[in-house]
């Protein structure tokens, strides 16, 4: 999961991640079952037992961003129910295709912030590191759904220049990966890149935006624990779950082994009309989140981009929320409310106060 923008080839239609590197019995499970995900409408409403008749909107922005889910995120929602909030966030809906004031193709992109191909340096001592384009899930929320990624291609097959921009500029504390889902590259490719990032004296930690471990569980493997969580960086996840039942089995097993190998757990979740914007959920999932190990970071307010609008929670509604859960939990259990502004130096902050 990306912290956020830009600059990132999303994987060509039908294709599999380009680090695919192998073939026949050699291919990872995990990338087995990424190949096996639900790639179409149809099948998508057939498996939930849904019928397409009632659901108008099944192909609006599919065209442009296809269809795309893990069977054992499916295997988390409801049969039957079309307001189920896990399959909300990946069914196209009629409204896609609306127009929205405000709502863009490319509504946080700043393309003035790259400091190397595909090294983002905006804020003070961490950097963005673009990996790669794909996802094992597409969100129909999400702010990438509309990039011209062909254009940007920042899938990086030579990190050189982004690790010697690094090297050279020792306020650098941080390298974050982002996307796209840096777990959709392949273990000898991510193991190649902390090594080498290992070897910068200055660095210390290494965060990896993800919503893999969360969608496609499979992904947490040993092939991946054999260097997750080690080496000499620290190493942190932030991963991406909106919703508290994202956190079920197998996510919940997947959450254990990486609790388990001491790695820091964090969660963001972006706030979405009619899947997690009241305060029951919004509190449970908190709390759920912590009963696995995860502490809670951001709470962001959807970006406005071209075909989200029915997604979008008002800037009212967000801080009575926010509230909400300042109201019912530990302060430790209350992420950062927060929106993408562009051209501002951090996250910026909501809160009723500020
Ligand atoms: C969000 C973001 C980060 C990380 O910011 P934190 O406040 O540390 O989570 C870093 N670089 C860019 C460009 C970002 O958008
Ligand atoms: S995992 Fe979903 S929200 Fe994250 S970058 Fe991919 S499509 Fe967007």
């Amino acid at each position: 999961m990306p912290t956020k923008p830009i600059m990132i080839t999303r994987t060509p239609r039908g294709t599999q991640p380009s680090d695919r590197t192998h073939t026949g019995d050699t291919t990872p499970a995990w990338q087995q079952a990424l190949a096996r995900a639900i790639r179409d409408p149809e099948t998508l409403a057939r498996e939930l037992e849904l019928d397409p008749a009632h659901l108008p909107g099944l192909h609006a922005g599919h065209t442009l961003f296809r269809v795309r889910v893990p069977r054992s995120y499916l295997a988390r929602m409801r049969k039957a129910d079309p307001q189920d909030p896990l399959l909300l966030q990946v069914l196209p809906q009629q409204q896609e295709s609306e127009e929205h004031p405000g709502f863009v193709a490319d509504p946080v992109g700043d393309h003035d912030a790259l400091a190397a191909p595909g090294l983002v340096h905006k804020y003070h001592g961490r950097v963005l590191l673009l990996t790669t384009g794909a996802c094992a899930v597409h969100c129909r929320y999400c702010f990438r759904r509309e990039f011209p990624y062909a254009e940007h291609n920042a899938s990086q097959e030579d990190w050189a220049p982004a690790l010697a921009y690094i090297h050279a500029d020792s306020s650098i504390r941080e390298v974050i990966l982002s996307g796209g889902d840096p777990l959709s590259l392949s273990d000898p490719r991510l193991a190649d890149l902390v090594r080498r990032l290992e070897a910068i004296p200055h660095l210390e930690r290494l965060r990896i935006h993800t919503r893999l471990p969360v969608v496609l569980p499979e992904r947490v493997d040993n092939q991946l624990l054999n260097w997750l969580g080690k080496g000499r960086l620290h190493h942190v996840l932030v991963l991406h779950a909106n919703h508290p039942r994202e956190f079920a089995d197998p996510a919940a097993a997947a959450l254990a082994r990486l609790r388990a190998r001491g790695i820091t757990l964090l969660n963001q979740a972006v706030l979405l009309a009619g899947i997690n914007d009241d305060p029951d959920t919004l509190c449970e999932l908190q709390e759920d989140g912590f009963r696995h190990g995860i502490l809670p970071y951001y709470l962001h307010l959807l970006d406005r981009t071209r075909g989200t609008a029915h997604f979008e929670v008002t800037e009212q509604r967000a801080l009575e929320l926010h509230q909400a859960l300042h109201a019912r939990l530990p302060g430790y259990l209350v992420p950062r409310l927060v929106r993408e502004v562009p051209g501002e130096p951090g996250k910026t902050p909501r809160w009723a106060g500020l």
